[in-house]
Parts: C-alpha cells; structure tokens; sequence
C-alpha cells in the first residue's frame, strides 16, 4: 500500500506536532482510494482531549461534524494521524485502537525526528504503509 501526500500537507502534520509538542497531535484524514493507493487530500487537526504526552483521543462530536463537512465535498476519511515525541511506532495503546478501525490509514508524525510513517491492520497484523511525499 502506498499513501501520497503533497509537501505542504506534510509540513502542515510536522508543523501540527510541533506546535502541540509534549502533547500528542491528532486529527483526520480525508482524501481518496485508487487500488493501492491511497492519497490523502485533507488534513484536519482536532484537540486531543486527552492532552496527553502518551497517548490522544478525538472529540466524538468534533469527528462526526469534520466527517460531514469534508464527505460532502466528495472526500473520504480514509484515516487518523497522531504524533509522537520520538519513534513512529505504533504504541499497544495505537494498536489497540488500530483492531476497531481496520484497513485504515494510522499516520505517526514524529516532531523530533521529522518522520512520517503510516500503518494499517490487515487481517490482525500490522502492515506499513510506503509514504511518498511529492
Ligand atoms: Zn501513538
């Protein structure tokens, strides 16, 4: 699986992580699904309401009003992203969370290492998604 992204919705999720640090960022993804790829089109951040450094989680009333907003500009969620202080790996909590949305796009935004990863769930197992940013 392969996720595109422009360079100025790149930035914007570095940017997104930066400001938020220690806290986790978090928000929405919208964009579009052809075959194998997915491209993203849209990156909303919303609060996480948690203000955690460890871990986030979305507004359930921000999320439905954002799903709205963007699915009836003929986008479609396609996935979430968070940050980490440092690695970009999927923590248990992520990975719990990752088993009730499968076959979605998890973007990991590392502030420090200026790093973009995105998984999936696949049939119970992790698969990382290539990031191609152009
Ligand atoms: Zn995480």
């Amino acid at each position: 699986m392969k996720v595109r992204l422009s360079r100025i919705l790149s930035d914007m999720l570095l940017e997104e992580a930066r400001r938020s640090y220690p806290i986790e960022a978090c928000g929405v993804l919208f964009g579009s699904i052809h075959g194998d790829e997915m491209r993203i089109e849209a990156v909303v951040p919303l609060r996480n309401i948690l203000e955690s450094e460890y871990t986030f989680e979305i507004d359930p009333e921000e999320f439905l009003k954002v799903l709205v907003e963007y699915e009836g500009r003929g986008l479609r969620h396609i996935g979430f992203f968070h940050s980490h202080p440092g690695c970009v790996k999927p923590s248990t909590i992520d990975l719990r969370y990752m088993k009730l949305w499968p076959e979605t796009i998890w973007m990991i935004v590392s502030y420090r290492e200026s790093r973009i990863r995105a998984y999936r769930i696949i049939d119970e197992s992790l698969d990382e998604a290539t990031v191609i940013i152009e």
